[in-house]
């Protein structure tokens, strides 16, 4: 009988390093934008939410560094690098 691992408890299994700056950020004035709120729905670890006022926000801990969200919602009401070197998600395959 095999045994299948659920997303969260994949996600669960990566390991992530803290370090300097958010690489992610909601650009000023834009987390009201109608293009952010396509993140809620792609961002594969769920790190985008709307709160009661409208406003999109981000909780960047979790970020598998996909680029999806700034590809979905683009440069204008995202900024996005990659985290600096020795700092931000390092997968384990389970
Ligand atoms: S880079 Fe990927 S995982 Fe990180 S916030 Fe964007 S969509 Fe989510």
């Amino acid at each position: 009988m095999s045994q299948v691992m659920g997303l969260k408890a994949k996600l669960g299994l990566n390991v992530f390093k803290e370090g300097g700056e958010f690489h992610i950020k909601i650009r000023e004035g834009k987390a009201k934008d109608q293009r952010l709120k396509k993140a809620i729905l792609v961002c594969p670890a769920g790190l985008y939410s709307e709160n009661p006022d409208g406003e999109v926000t981000i909780s960047v801990d979790g970020c598998l560094e996909c680029g999806t969200c700034l590809i979905a919602c683009g440069p204008e009401v995202l900024e996005w690098r990659y985290p600096d070197g020795g700092t931000g998600v390092q997968f384990r395959f389970g």
